[in-house]
């Protein structure tokens, strides 16, 4: 199978497969435990800790390993707004994000909250403006994630977080999970960031929360006290090791990976541009091609592509429980049949060129196999 399906999931690097075994091996210790195998143990865990820390260029920040974004995400906004509730009621997001912040957020609303959306702007992006206007004494959190998973978009971080400055009562969350040696680093004065190692060539199965300010975090899952009091439960020794050695190696070589990429998204694009009936979202991050085939269903297309050996995947599916269609792709205004036959075709660190030229082969197939149905 031909894999164009990295923004969902990527391969291990065989490095951070080694560095897993070998911490399984010789640190299987709790690193709770107060002997000194235990010990051992806590020792690389804080080794590893630092070492992604100043990675991230977040070394005065505090970092609580998770089993995933999802976790994280869930931890930032659940046992933040806890906290927040007598300061003020209304959460500002974009209308971009991943399930594991809208649907936690659409969660909040029982609870007496109110979330507003702030718009998007024709390249993806969130319209500062707007946040700006949206932006009142009401608001306690704002969250914005740092590349979007569907089309690529690389967010405004930086300059959002600039402006939150006036604003010292506003949380201010950036799910990081796919901008990973995909975009610049840039999260100086968030107050929480989450990421997951599967989406950088780490293992699965863990994640990890940034936080700038450990006192504005409340479990949500108690236990041993684990992770600062905020995550118990026994530490994936192994899993947080892996990820240390996969984000080294990652932003080690995101330059050279994204220089080829950048060829290969002009080269899918160019081979495609000219059909009828075939769509393009804005071009964003060089990793990610999204594209309808409008009047099919992107199932359809995935499926067709999948019998010629090749991995991609649909974006039409309903990213979370408030819409029936994409909302990536709605925000951006697309007609539903373009958000029905969308599909997200996403590279890695492994995509090669003959890769490249199969799918576009495929592409080329499938299009002329769909005929009429397209329009
Ligand atoms: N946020 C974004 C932007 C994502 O793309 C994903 C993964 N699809 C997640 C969060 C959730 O990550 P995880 O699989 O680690 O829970």
């Amino acid at each position: 199978m031909i894999y164009f399906d990295n923004a969902a999931t990527t391969a291990p690097y065989k490095e951070a497969l080694e560095a897993y075994m070998t911490a399984s091996e010789k640190y299987f210790y709790n690193t709770a435990s107060i002997h000194q195998s235990g010990k051992d143990a806590a020792r690389l865990l804080e080794a590893a800790r630092a070492q992604i820390l100043e990675l991230m260029d977040l070394k005065k920040y505090d970092l609580v390993f998770t089993s995933s974004a999802t976790e994280s995400n869930n931890i930032a906004i659940q046992s933040m707004l806890k906290k927040k509730k007598q300061f003020g009621k209304t959460i500002l997001t974009s209308e971009l994000e991943h399930p594991s912040i809208v649907n936690v957020l659409e969660e909040m609303k029982k609870d007496g909250f109110t979330v507003k959306y702030i718009n998007t702007m024709a390249d993806g992006t969130v319209d500062i403006e707007h946040l700006k206007i949206l932006l009142n004494s009401d608001v306690v959190f704002v969250t914005v994630m740092a590349l979007n998973n569907i089309i690529g978009s690389v967010q405004p971080i930086k300059e959002i977080t600039g402006m939150l400055k006036d604003y010292p009562k506003i949380h201010f969350h950036v799910d990081a999970t796919q901008a990973i040696g995909k975009a610049d680093l840039g999260y100086n004065g968030a107050d929480t960031i989450s990421i997951s190692a599967h989406k950088f060539n780490g293992v699965k199965g863990i994640g990890g929360l940034f936080v700038r300010d450990l006192a504005t975090l409340r479990a949500v899952q108690y236990g041993g006290g684990h992770e600062y009091n905020i995550r118990s439960g026994t530490v994936n020794l192994p899993g947080i090791v892996a990820m240390a050695k996969a984000l080294r190696l990652t932003l080690g070589e995101a330059r050279e990976v994204n220089k080829r990429l950048s060829r290969f998204n002009e080269k899918i694009r160019d081979a495609v541009k000219d059909l009828k009936a075939v769509y393009l979202q804005p071009e964003a991050a060089p990793y990610i091609v999204n594209m309808s085939f409008a009047g099919a269903k992107g199932e359809v297309v995935v499926n067709a592509l999948s019998k010629r050996g090749i991995a991609v995947s649909t974006t039409s599916a309903c990213a979370s429980k408030l819409a029936t269609l994409n909302e990536t792709l709605l925000a951006l205004d697309n007609e539903d049949k373009i958000i029905e036959g969308s599909i997200r075709i996403s590279m890695g660190r492994n995509t090669a060129e003959d890769d490249v030229n199969k799918l576009i082969t495929a592409l080329q197939e499938v299009y002329e196999e769909l005929g009429d149905v397209l329009k």
